[in-house]
């Protein structure tokens, strides 16, 4: 291949698909719209799926010196705190998956695969290039940047996140499905953090029609919140502060714990939660899409990111075995599509189950007290088995 590979977003989907191509020996050019290539302050689960693709990027360490790994995954009830369920992390984990489950802060994790793209002459990192459209001819791809530069390359890779352009250009199918659900997210210093909230664990309380999950990072040093509720105040896109006032009220029945712990609060940042349906086929020709371009999920499974990066692996794997072609693309994509498909799917299913209300919350509670670890983490096989 004597042309690079053009990836369109430097987040975390596209810098693990630089990686991925690089070691197979295959060039790229990352074009990142932002001045900077960055992620924001919040946390992010590591399912043990995405552990077999760092082994396989010889990324283990690097993460794991940023990691936490938690002893369990607790869900609570939202309104009485009572633990309904908990899954253990640790050996249970490794025992069956081979690999455990961790939680990092999305900088730390961004900063090891950008680490990696600047070590590596093979991958050329371009910020401040907001990709506005892409020519095809038989044999390349030249994509065009909104100041009206050009680059060519042998395939095109849309990493460009939920509201990605080049899947508007490849599939045409619209914007995404909001889906009536926000996120407010925040870091406490851990020393602020009542004792209640301190487990190491990952912990969820669900209640009607809203959820709270906090975990700690960095070393212990914060505690990360996520509060999701029912909104109908959709305001597009991932930079909003969200309303004190609003959080107060969706969670005006919440177990005290939980109240607490969201006044300890002053400043929130909002999400609007979108998904799409799942599609079969990504792209056309030489260009394809990866991470939340081509499979937006909610985040009831915690999975997106880790998706977009086992994407990065196998596209890399197809793109090696058979040339920057249509052939590799459409491959990598068949063997993509129903396995993130599914976890499209599943996370609509999850934020059912952890928003329930009357006979339906009485019934989770009712099941998942009574299921045994073994029975939790087999449920869970299909996921974290992995690739
Ligand atoms: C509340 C919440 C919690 C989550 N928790 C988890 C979790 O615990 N575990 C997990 O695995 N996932 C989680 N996710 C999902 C995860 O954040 C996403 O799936 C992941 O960030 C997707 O990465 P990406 O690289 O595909 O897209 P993005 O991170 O959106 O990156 C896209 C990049 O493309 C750039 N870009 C966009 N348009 C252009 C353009 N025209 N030209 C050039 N560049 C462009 C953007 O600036 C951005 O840098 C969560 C999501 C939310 C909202």
């Amino acid at each position: 291949m004597s042309q690079p590979v053009i990836i369109v977003g430097g987040g975390i989907g596209g810098l693990a698909a630089a990686i991925a191509m690089e070691r197979k020996g295959i060039a790229s050019v990352v074009l990142e719209r932002a001045t900077q290539f960055s992620e924001i302050g919040a946390g992010i689960q590591l399912g043990p799926n995405v552990w077999k693709i760092f082994e396989r990027l010889g990324l283990t360490e690097k993460v794991r010196a940023l990691a936490i790994f938690p002893n369990r995954l607790v869900m609570r009830d939202g309104i009485t705190a009572e633990e309904v369920t908990s899954v253990p992390c640790k050996e249970p984990m490794v025992n069956v998956f081979g690999y455990e489950y961790a939680l990092i802060h999305r900088a730390d994790m961004h900063e090891v695969l950008l680490r990696e793209c600047q070590a590596s002459s093979a991958v050329t990192l371009v910020s401040g290039a907001s990709v506005c459209g892409f020519e095809e001819s038989e044999d390349q791809v030249i994509v065009r940047t909104e100041d009206d530069r050009r680059w060519t390359g042998c395939a095109l890779i849309g990493a460009d996140g939920l509201w990605s352009k080049i899947r508007e250009s490849l599939i045409g199918d619209g914007g995404p499905r909001v889906s009536g659900h926000v996120a407010y997210r925040a870091v406490l210093p851990y020393e602020q953090a009542p004792e209640y909230a301190t487990e190491h664990a990952m912990t969820i309380y669900c209640g009607p029609g809203f959820h709270l999950v906090h975990y700690p990072l960095r070393g212990g040093k914060l505690l990360n919140l996520v509060a999701v509720f029912h909104s109908k105040r959709f305001d597009e896109g991932w930079d909003a502060y969200g309303d004190p006032a609003e959080l107060a009220q969706k969670f005006a029945t919440a177990h005290p714990n939980v109240r607490n712990l969201l006044a300890k609060i002053d400043q929130w940042r909002m999400w609007i939660l979108c998904d799409r349906e799942p599609v079969a086929v990504w792209g056309s020709g030489r260009a394809t899409l990866l991470g939340d371009a081509a499979h937006p999920m909610l985040q009831y499974l915690a999975q997106g990111a880790c998706m977009a990066i086992e994407d990065a692996w196998v596209l890399a794997e197809s793109v090696s075995t058979r040339g920057a072609n249509s052939v590799a693309l459409r491959e990598y994509e068949k063997q993509r599509y129903l396995r993130t498909g599914r976890c499209q799917i599943m996370a609509r299913v999850y934020g059912d189950v952890y928003h329930a209300e009357g006979v339906a919350r009485e019934l989770r509670n009712k099941l998942l007290t009574q299921r045994t670890s073994e029975q939790a983490i087999a449920g869970f096989e299909w996921l974290y088995r992995g690739i």
